[in-house]
């Protein structure tokens, strides 16, 4: 562990941190809701820095990334913890829960992925996922400074529940970001997930602004988030910010604390469909019936990207172009 960024001192040796909406005081011998930074003696201290619950390495398009160097590989790691309390967590046994995890200070990081770059696998870079990176943030910002001395891209994916001062200052190591947009709607923000909706959105027009390489996932959860109004609002809100920022949709399963039946087949397909009509790129994930998906050039049709489950190829896409029509697309390709 080392000592936090982003937290001042109060009275009485109580912390107060900084690093994310969740606004937590601390006194001392306790920990903040993401339940990895505690204040030790009137200091406040990252728990997991250095350590790591998960790593892999996965292909691009698992993150999803679907226009972020297609095909490539990318070394993915992550801690326990997370500063949001979604009930239907997908991946609960990481963020909501503690055990073993492994010694994985940022040069260990970087030097497995050195390591794992193969001919026919090509290693981009590390993505920091699985359970909330924007917790890990001093395990997060010291690697991406140290895997970009290595030209490795940097991939953050995310609930975009933090700060701006911590945004700030993460944004130009971080290559691409997908981040979780849970629903449009502040009250499921407030009842499901313990958080706020507007942060979330700010992170995304941020990271975008910026020149970061954005994609947007939303979970559908049949009867919270999957109204054909709230799916409008949410695509009409992404295409004033981009209409280039692909929109994946992801089928819900029952877990954790939640136990609604799957999302069915033909609300995302409607979702889709909604979204479309706003957006250049609309994807289904977490649909293990529906393997296929193409890319499609916005002006001339033609396929840009092949993909087979997590396979992907590139057709008729010349770097960062349309082969056919020279139209420029939103996939860096570089
Ligand atoms: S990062 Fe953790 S400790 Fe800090 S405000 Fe957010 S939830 Fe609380």
């Amino acid at each position: 562990m080392r000592e936090a960024d982003f937290y001042e001192r109060l009275e009485n040796g109580v912390v107060h941190c900084l690093l994310c909406p969740q606004d937590c005081r601390i006194r001392p011998g306790k920990t903040g809701f993401c339940r990895i930074r505690a204040n030790q003696d009137g200091t406040l201290m990252a728990l997991k820095y250095g350590r790591c619950a998960s790593y892999a390495m996965d292909p691009i398009e698992k993150k999803p990334l679907y226009h972020f160097h297609p095909g490539t590989y990318i070394f993915s790691l992550g801690a326990f913890g997370c500063n949001l309390r979604c009930r239907h967590c997908q991946n609960w046994e990481l963020s909501q829960g503690d055990g073993e995890d492994v010694e994985m200070p940022p040069v260990r990081a970087v030097d497995i992925a050195r390591s794992w770059h193969r001919p026919g696998r090509r290693c981009i870079g590390l993505a920091y996922t699985y359970s909330e990176p924007l917790v890990w943030y001093e395990q997060v910002i010291e690697t991406a400074r140290l895997a970009r001395e290595h030209d490795f891209k940097n991939v953050l994916v995310t609930n975009g529940y933090v700060r701006s001062e911590p945004l700030e200052e993460l944004l130009p190591l971080i290559d691409a970001m997908n981040v979780d947009v849970k629903a449009f709607s502040d009250s499921f923000y407030r009842e499901v997930c313990s958080g706020r909706l507007e942060p979330v959105l700010r992170t995304v027009e941020r990271a975008h602004g910026t020149g970061c390489h954005v994609e947007v996932t939303c979970l559908l959860i049949p009867g919270l988030n999957d109204s054909p109004e709230e799916v409008e609002a949410l695509a009409g809100w992404l295409a004033g910010v981009s209409k280039d920022i692909p929109l994946h949709f992801s089928r819900y399963f029952p877990s954790w604390k939640m136990t609604r039946p799957p999302t069915p087949l033909e609300t995302l397909k409607k979702a889709r469909d909604i979204a479309a009509e706003r957006l250049h790129h609309v994807y289904l994930g977490n649909v293990w019936e529906m393997p296929r998906s193409e890319t499609l050039c916005p002006s001339c049709g033609a396929v840009l990207v092949r993909r087979e489950g997590f396979a992907a190829e590139a057709v008729e896409l010349e770097g960062e172009k349309c082969r056919k029509c020279e139209r420029s697309t939103s996939i860096r390709n570089d």
